[in-house]
């Protein structure tokens, strides 16, 4: 009856986490904590945070720790000295070293933003399982992504909850037999808020989600919807959807994760209370499954669930996502970088709410259209968008 009598009998699945002091990354561990018997983490990687790497490094005893700012390195290096069997690896290049030479066969990516691409590639070029949650790497680059994993017969796992939720609807398989895969998301904070008063929407206001705790960047994304842009293009990469095949919906409790309508008319939903852990524990068990704790179905938590189109004029974010996937190139990059500087200056108070779509728009529409770029060509759209975003006065936007 048991599932853990039988995974105690198999070593336990190694693998690598990237981006393990942020979101993801101590949702991760606390599966790990729970179930110690079934994962084992023998990479750890995060961007600058010595201390909480340090102490998590000393309770999970990871073969590699990598802190990619160099000058944090050194002083993880110097502070785990007594622990002589773990490597301390430092930089991009100790993050790629660490995909490319530690024994595992997955990685759980939840590093955030575009920086996260190259750790996607040395994942998939390896062979290895790719637990991502890091959406911005098929934002950027997820034709090469997706085609790099069928040549290398890796999987591609996604943790992001949605394509979580339709990568299970979809049984795993791909195939294309829906109508239509529904991207739910729940509005966010201002999806009742008056639009006249959207300029005078503060920083503090932005980072307060009514539903998931997540990091500054996708929240704010929550409550522009941009991060649901995103999602589209993700979700049309994943599952090789025309947008067309994607409908977006407003349902605000984030119970019912998304869905699938298939040509019958039939249609799957994954459901669940928000908790990250659920997805991530999906991937890194695929394709089997485990036992948790989690709660899954309760009456009085599913007892009110709605659902509502998406107003335009209220999150014109999404419609610039729908364009990105239309049309295609380094548009995606664009966007994305474009996004992450305007929610920078949002959050540092160089620009008003409002200005983040400004910004956004006039980066997408200035932004070079190149058909089937490489990644050399996806990475300089990255940069020129930056650039061009951090350039958009607040006096000149609007
Ligand atoms: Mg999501």
């Amino acid at each position: 009856m048991s599932s853990e009598h039988g995974a105690a009998e198999r070593p336990p699945r190694s693998y690598l986490l990237l981006g393990s002091t942020g979101s993801i990354g101590t949702s991760t561990l606390e599966i790990q904590a729970a179930h110690p018997r079934r994962f084992r983490p023998v990479g750890l990687a995060a961007h600058a945070s010595v201390e909480k790497l340090e102490a998590q490094v000393r309770r999970f005893r990871p073969l590699f720790a990598v802190l990619v700012d160099e000058a944090a390195a050194r002083s993880l290096r110097r502070r785990l000295s007594d622990l002589s069997d773990v490597r301390v690896l430092g930089g991009t290049a100790g993050l790629l070293e660490m995909i490319t030479a530690a024994p595992c066969d997955l990685v759980v990516h939840g590093i955030s933003g575009a920086a996260g691409l190259s750790a996607s590639v040395a994942a998939l070029q390896r062979g290895l399982s790719l637990a991502l949650a890091n959406k911005e790497s098929l934002v950027v680059a997820g034709e090469i992504l997706v085609s790099l994993a069928r040549e290398r017969r890796a999987a591609l796992l996604p943790v992001d909850s949605e394509h979580s939720a339709i990568f299970q609807c979809l049984g795993g398989e791909p195939q294309r037999r829906f109508r239509r895969l529904i991207l739910t998301g729940s509005g966010g904070p201002f999806v009742d808020r008056p639009l006249h008063t959207f300029d005078a929407i503060r920083p503090e206001e932005a980072l307060r989600h009514p539903n998931w705790t997540m990091g500054a960047r996708i929240t704010v994304g929550s409550a522009t919807m941009m991060n649901k842009a995103l999602e589209v293009i993700e979700a049309h990469h994943l599952f090789d959807a025309a947008p067309e095949h994607i409908h977006v919906v407003i349902h605000r409790q984030s119970i019912v994760h998304s869905m699938v309508e298939y040509e019958d008319g039939s249609v799957l939903a994954q459901l669940g209370p928000p908790d990250m852990k659920v997805p991530i524990h999906v991937a890194m068990c695929w394709p089997e499954r485990a036992e948790t704790e989690y709660v899954g179905f309760d009456p009085r938590l599913f007892a009110k669930l709605t659902f509502e189109e998406r107003c335009s004029e209220r999150f014109p974010a999404v419609d610039l996502g729908y364009r990105a996937v239309r049309e295609g190139g380094v548009l995606g990059a664009a966007l994305n970088a474009a996004d992450e500087i305007a929610v920078q200056r949002f959050l540092a108070g160089e620009i008003s709410f409002t200005d983040i779509q400004r910004v956004n728009e006039r980066v997408f529409e200035r932004a070079p259209r190149i058909v089937a770029p490489d990644l050399e060509e996806l990475v300089e759209a990255d940069r020129w968008a930056r650039a061009e975003a951090n350039q958009c006065l607040p006096s000149s936007i609007s």
